[in-house]
């Protein structure tokens, strides 16, 4: 039941322009997407009538602590449902999604590990107390000081290219390490609709591009040469890859794990990371595709990855917090410029940075709330809706269709709880906002703390306040 009565969850569908409800969805009343319409309301209204968002704060970030338990769940409950008995199934989650120490620990409670790709990430996942055995670290650039580190810790490695092979060759051989280590490989199957999101393609800058004149036998023969090369990689991209395609690079990985093993005369790659990617739709509140059909689709396409010989590493990121997040600002003017309605807000580019410069490939939806937080009814006209950044593209959106907005009424853009928010663009020097997490109780709402707003004091010092006369003095 939704807040103040009057908008009920089709109701706010319709406000969110959604698409028909799709016929292969979740069950109603169940799994991820139950519930996530009149959470999100009742957590907007409340974070206004708390003041969460307020004069000094006109822009904050929300996170369904509900919903992610939910995708969690799912994730765990997709992958038992295809795996034989007792298959060691790590899901660690690519922390570079939702890069917020609270989130990884609530993620950790519920049996996901980290895959991180730096220093930075690595720290985090150990600030929220992911041990090293249930962390996987992938970096295309790693040095010589992260590779040593991750061996001392245990963390498993996956080597990108024969030079970082070199590398780890000789750490292997100065250190005692129990880190499973694989290679990443690139399938090349093909790309998605995202060119910088497409990991699989012939010229990709990912692991050992596996169709190219020589790679085959090359790995081959480097797992031959090294008994502690227990694991293969692959992660064949992310939004906006097909579901077919990703299938068939984690076929042609699973494929390789049983050629090595065979020409080696022994089961030594013992565990198939199959990377995440799972896409998010973001044009309605559905979770779609599901985990459970990605794994169905996946137990099709490659049988034998989960008849039990092999252990399982997935490495999924926004699926499982995109839907989970929104935005939430407050509108400081409206205008109308060439005939068009503009809204003039204080979420833009710093929080949405993809959907700013790439609104084709990133288009957000976005929801009207009134002043007081409560769902704005239409009729609809067409508006942009405008971040505070000074540069004339700032635009959450483009055109769109939405209830007037006026003065003091909220916006949100909803699924940005990966990729979005908690990958702050510093442009104009705007604050980080603060965001923070929810769950129902009974008719209120519990919010926690998972990351302060900035304030103006950290900006100046991180824009170098402490070395103030450090150019005039040279
Ligand atoms: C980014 C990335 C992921 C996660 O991708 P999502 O699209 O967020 O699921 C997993 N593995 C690797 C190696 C990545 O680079």
């Amino acid at each position: 039941m939704n807040g103040d009565g009057t908008t009920g969850p089709d109701r706010a569908a319709d406000r969110e322009g959604d698409r028909p409800a799709r016929a292969d969805g979740p069950a109603p009343g169940s799994g991820p997407d139950a519930g996530r319409v009149p959470r999100r309301d009742h957590a907007v209204r409340a974070a206004v009538e708390r003041g969460l968002l307020g004069p000094d704060h006109p822009v904050v970030a929300l996170l369904d602590v509900t919903g992610v338990r939910a995708s969690v769940a799912a994730l765990h409950a997709a992958f038992e449902a295809v795996t034989a008995p007792g298959t060691p199934v790590l899901h660690a989650f690519a922390v570079k999604a939702t890069p917020l120490v609270p989130v990884l620990r609530l993620l950790h409670e519920r049996g996901i590990g980290a895959e991180v790709a730096s220093p930075g990430e690595l720290a985090l996942a150990a600030a929220a107390g992911i041990p090293p055995g249930r962390t996987v670290l992938d970096s295309p650039a790693k040095t010589p000081a992260e590779l040593r580190e991750a061996l001392a810790l245990g963390v498993a490695v996956n080597a990108d290219n024969p030079q970082e092979l070199d590398r780890i060759d000789a750490l292997v051989r100065s250190t005692d390490t129990s880190s499973p280590i694989g290679i990443r490989v690139n399938p090349q199957v093909g790309a998605g609709s995202i060119g910088a999101l497409s990991t699989a393609t012939a010229t990709s800058k990912f692991g050992v591009a596996l169709r190219d004149e020589g790679a085959r036998a090359w790995i081959v023969r480097a797992y031959a040469d090294r008994p502690w090369l227990t694991r293969l990689h692959a992660h064949s991209g992310s939004q906006g890859m097909p579901l077919p395609l990703m299938a068939r690079g984690v076929a042609e990985t699973y494929a390789l794990a049983e050629e090595i093993n065979r020409r080696v005369g022994r089961h030594q790659v013992d565990t198939v990371d199959i990377g995440g990617g799972l896409p998010v739709d973001f044009g309605s509140d559905a979770t779609a595709p599901t985990y459970e059909q990605y794994a169905r689709l996946l137990a099709r396409a490659a049988p034998g990855l989960f008849d039990g010989r092999y252990g399982l590493v997935t490495e999924f990121g926004r699926s499982l917090l995109a839907k989970h997040g929104t935005v939430l600002a407050r509108v400081e003017y409206t205008k109308s410029a060439g005939g068009r309605a503009v809204a003039v807000t204080h979420a833009g580019v710093q929080v949405a940075t993809r959907t700013v410069y790439a609104p084709e490939s990133w288009p957000l939806r976005i929801a009207a709330y009134d002043a007081k937080g409560h769902p704005k009814p239409g009729p609809d006209v067409v508006q942009d809706v405008a971040g505070p950044a000074c540069f004339a593209g700032d635009l959450l959106a483009e055109g769109r269709p939405l209830p007037l907005l006026e003065q003091g009424d909220h916006v949100a853009a909803l699924d940005t709880g990966a990729y979005c928010f908690a990958h702050h663009y510093a442009y104009n020097s705007l604050v980080r906002p603060g965001v923070y997490g929810f769950t129902p109780a009974g008719d209120a709402v519990r919010f926690a703390v998972v990351r302060e707003p900035q304030t103006l004091a950290e900006i100046v010092t991180e824009s170098g306040g402490a070395h103030a006369h450090a150019l005039t003095g040279l």
